[in-house]
């Protein structure tokens, strides 16, 4: 049991005011793995007060002894790696694999990437008869979804440290312990205390109140586009800033030159990865009309190398879904594409035979998808394929870009000249050519729908910066 019944307040592990407790649930067992404190407006509010008492002495540190901070920060976290891999294969049933590969790395990489740019990073600059200098902008509010529990918390916290800023973390009730080793991390490293602050409760409660609190001079969300546009509505109220990393419904563009087995396992990968939970997920393959078959018949070749299956089994790709809720919502999906005239490839409706437990769903790929489609055009957050094909390649850009999303997009292909097309054309946040390995050093953010601002690198560590243009400074 994970029992965590207290928040972390100014440097130490604090009672919440009231005796109320959420559970935990591992949704690959739908067994409660432990419990914590549902938060309340009170809690917040002591957190908020650390918070703003440390920023005045952790604003005006140098970025040296911070990109130092964030080494150390990175050592700790590396030292725990078997604690962090456990923790978010309970919490979130994410398979050994996926988590020891990309779960636990992704966290990580963001704070050696993040003091590596802090280095070189320029808090000054001078123009004509200007000075200008970046401040940090004072608390911040961090409000974190479940899908990568490491990695959406760390990138925030790794620029949010990197700029000076001192912090307070809600993390997704559903995946609440990966934040607390994280806790155990920064009190490692020698964190100062007030600088990060952790209240755990619910997104009505301590969501609602950091978005709309005061003495909170910065939200930075990642989740759903509903509540992003709440967090904006409050926020409004005081002329806060906000930042949002919302959904997405990415396309992959497959060019006529690709080889097909490449292209259809990338395709699988997407929806297989992390049970299709992934922001930038590519969820709809958008292939040439001359290819569409040999496509089909290579989905149907390739989708068991990526078995549906139990989380600590070695061979399992694809683990459940959060929670039932999330289950029964791509349930609705899936029989949505099968009542609209596209064509089921494979998959469908109910749970993988033998996975009666757990909230498991089957990869379900459909063709025959017209660009409208709802499965085609909603964020579905599960192992759900639309295939959509195409007849030129300028079709094919308007087809990828005829969303309200814009996170990500995906090129598939081998001709110079089409993948670089392509690639410049797609009007997304982040744009990956043949399966390219992220760069931690670069902006992570969507157009459109998919979100305000951006994470990751030194366009991260900007967000939490406020420009100061100074004229007339003594020389
Ligand atoms: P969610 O329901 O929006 O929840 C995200 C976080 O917001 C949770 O901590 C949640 O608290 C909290 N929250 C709920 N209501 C709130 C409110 N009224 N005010 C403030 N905070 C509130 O999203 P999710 O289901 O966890 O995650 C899935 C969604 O996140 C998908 O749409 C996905 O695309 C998006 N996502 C985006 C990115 C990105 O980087 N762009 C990355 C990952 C996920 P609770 O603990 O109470 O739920
Ligand atoms: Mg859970």
């Amino acid at each position: 049991m994970y029992n965590h019944i207290q928040h972390y307040i100014n440097g130490q592990w604090v009672d919440s005011t009231e005796n109320e407790m959420i559970d935990v649930i591992n949704p690959a067992t739908e067994e409660k793995i432990g419990e914590i404190s549902s938060g309340t407006k009170e809690d917040l509010d002591k957190a908020v007060q650390a918070a703003r008492d440390a920023f005045p002495s952790f604003s005006q540190t140098t970025k040296e002894e911070r990109a130092d901070l964030l080494d150390r920060i990175a050592d700790e976290y590396e030292k725990r790696k078997d604690k962090f891999i456990e923790v978010i294969m309970e919490e979130l049933g994410s398979p050994v694999n996926f988590t020891t590969e990309v779960q636990y790395p992704m966290g990580l990489n963001h704070f050696r990437a993040t003091a590596k740019l802090l280095r070189d990073f320029d808090f000054t600059e001078e123009r004509e008869n200007s000075f200008i200098q970046k401040d940090a902008i004072g608390v911040a509010g961090l409000i974190t979804p479940w899908n990568f529990p490491t990695n959406q918390a760390s990138t925030k916290l790794a620029s949010a440290f990197a700029a000076g800023s001192t912090v307070v973390l809600k993390p997704s009730t559903e995946t609440p312990f990966a934040a607390v080793l994280l806790t155990e991390v920064f009190e490692a490293a020698g964190l100062p205390k007030g600088v990060f602050n952790l209240v755990n409760g619910t997104g009505s409660t301590i969501g609602d109140g950091i978005s709309s609190h005061p003495d909170i001079d910065f939200v930075s969300f990642t989740g759903s586009g509903g509540v992003g546009t709440k967090i904006m509505e409050n926020a409004a109220q005081d002329i806060k800033k906000v930042s949002l990393e919302l959904g997405g419904k990415s396309p992959i563009v497959v060019l006529d030159d690709a080889d097909v087995d490449y292209a259809a396992k990338t395709a699988i990968s997407h929806i297989a990865g992390n049970t299709g939970q992934v922001c930038t997920a590519g969820t709809r393959a958008i292939v040439p009309e001359s290819m569409h078959d040999d496509f089909i018949q290579a989905i149907k070749n390739h989708i068991s190398e990526y078995p549906v299956g139990d989380p600590k089994d070695k061979s399992t790709f694809t683990g459940p879904q959060i929670s039932e809720d999330q289950w029964k919502t791509v349930q609705d999906y899936i029989q949505t594409g099968i009542d609209s005239e596209a064509t089921l490839v494979t998959g469908g409706t109910g749970k993988p035979e033998g996975l009666e437990t757990g909230y498991y769903s089957k990869l379900t790929v459909f063709t025959n998808v017209k660009p409208d489609d709802t499965i085609a055009q909603e964020e579905i957050f599960g192992p759900v394929l639309s295939v959509i094909t195409y007849k030129d390649l300028d079709e094919a850009i308007d087809v990828a870009n005829g969303t309200i999303y814009g996170l990500a997009g995906y090129v598939v292909g081998n001709d110079p000249d089409n993948l670089t097309k392509t690639a410049r054309s797609l009007r997304s946040g982040r744009i990956v050519v043949n399966n390219e390995p992220a760069d931690f050093t670069a902006p992570f953010g969507g157009f459109q729908q998919s979100g305000i601002g951006r994470e990751w690198g030194d366009y991260g560590i900007e967000e939490f910066l406020e420009p100061k243009t100074i004229v007339g400074l003594p020389s």
